[in-house]
């Protein structure tokens, strides 16, 4: 069955330039990516995107993480895989959430680590089922911004607003 995926390369996987090597070992999916950005983490977007860790210790830590406080990277590239089973598949190449516990093959395996405050910094998040992928995709990016018709869409009409444009 086909599904859509949420990719995140969290600050710690950019900040040692783990991108291409991110992306490489996905490939080894042959899932597509139908979407791909660079974005600026506002605090609610990471409060939303961790929803369900709320009232947990280390959600502020967590936050923090999330929008490059921690590694001096105020940014995540976020992408969008699709193709058969892509939820498991890019789960499996990621690992488990634990980097210590994580298969030493796996990407979180690779390059993750526990931070001394007990954050796992695991350098990449993958949507862990299908309703997940959906509000999550939904939450990071605009219908226009994904190359495939993923999910139900309306139309709008747009208030007259000033937005930035090429000069
Ligand atoms: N996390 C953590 N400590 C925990 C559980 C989670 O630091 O005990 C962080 C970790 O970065 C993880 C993220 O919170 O990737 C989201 O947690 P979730 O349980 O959703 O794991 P995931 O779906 O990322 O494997
Ligand atoms: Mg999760």
């Amino acid at each position: 069955m086909n599904q859509a995926v949420l990719i995140l390369i969290k600050p710690d996987g950019l900040k040692k330039s783990l991108t291409g090597n991110i992306l490489t070992r996905l490939s080894e999916s042959k899932l597509e990516i139908v979407a791909a950005k660079m974005v600026r983490v506002s605090k609610e977007l990471a409060e939303e995107h961790y929803q369900h860790l709320k009232g947990k210790p280390f959600f502020n830590e967590l936050i923090k993480y999330l929008r490059g406080e921690l590694h001096d990277r105020r940014k995540v590239m976020a992408l969008v895989y699709w193709g058969e089973d892509a939820i498991e598949k890019c789960r499996e190449l990621a690992g488990s959430t634990n980097p210590e516990e994580a298969e030493s093959t796996t990407i979180r395996g690779s390059y993750g680590r526990i931070t001394t405050i007990g954050v796992y910094e695991n350098v990449i998040h993958a949507s862990s089922n299908e309703a997940e992928a959906e509000r999550e995709i939904k939450l990071w990016f605009m219908p226009e911004e994904i190359i495939v018709d993923l999910y139900v869409t309306t139309q709008v009409l747009e208030k007259e607003r000033k937005k930035k444009a090429w000069a």
